[in-house]
């Protein structure tokens, strides 16, 4: 467990940064989701997860068969309020991030009029080994990018996030 308590960062190249923006900003006013793909390297003991392409899925939160209780609080429960990536579109990611090389290395989604903040079912539902990547999304325009991870008491903590330039990066529609 001890792997968990180093920081890590996770650098991204601003054209990925620059399409989950676009990615939030077209589904605004609901939330937008997608998966993240890349490398996990470790270099003198801090973890960097390296984006290398990003995998964007339909927000299924409609189609979701999510138990009543999981649900909490927060009403109405469409997908302006929630996310949900089908568990195919998981299979599938997992299946092309292993023909590259590579890895899920974390989810990121969007938060419409409200900060890039996790919920409480976000936080219910996260992974220790993800980053998750929330833009916060104003009147339709995206204002704040924040990485968070879990941290060993399953709280969530800012992430370190490095921006890289750079060019050519690939994004993989799955509804093609
Ligand atoms: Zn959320």
């Amino acid at each position: 467990m001890g792997r968990l308590n180093r920081s890590t960062v996770l650098s991204l190249y601003t054209d990925h940064m620059d399409q989950i923006q676009a990615h939030a900003q077209a589904c605004y006013p609901e939330e937008c989701c997608g998966l993240m793909l890349g490398q996990i390297v470790e270099i003198e003991g801090q973890v960097q997860k390296k984006l290398l392409a990003l995998y964007t899925v339909d927000n299924t939160w409609e189609q979701a068969a999510v138990p009543i209780d999981e649900a909490t609080s927060t009403s109405p429960l469409t997908a302006a309020r929630r996310y949900w990536i089908a568990p195919q579109d998981l299979f599938n990611a997992q299946k092309y991030a292993r023909t590259q090389g590579w890895d899920i290395i974390g989810v990121y989604h969007s938060h419409p009029d409200h900060e890039a903040v996790p919920s409480e079912c976000d936080r219910k539902w996260a992974w220790p080994q993800y980053s998750y990547v929330i833009v916060a999304v104003k009147n339709g325009v995206p204002h704040d990018f924040r990485s968070w991870m879990l941290d060993d008491q399953q709280q969530f903590r800012t992430e370190q996030v490095t921006v890289l330039d750079a060019v050519a990066t690939s994004t993989l529609e799955t509804d093609i």
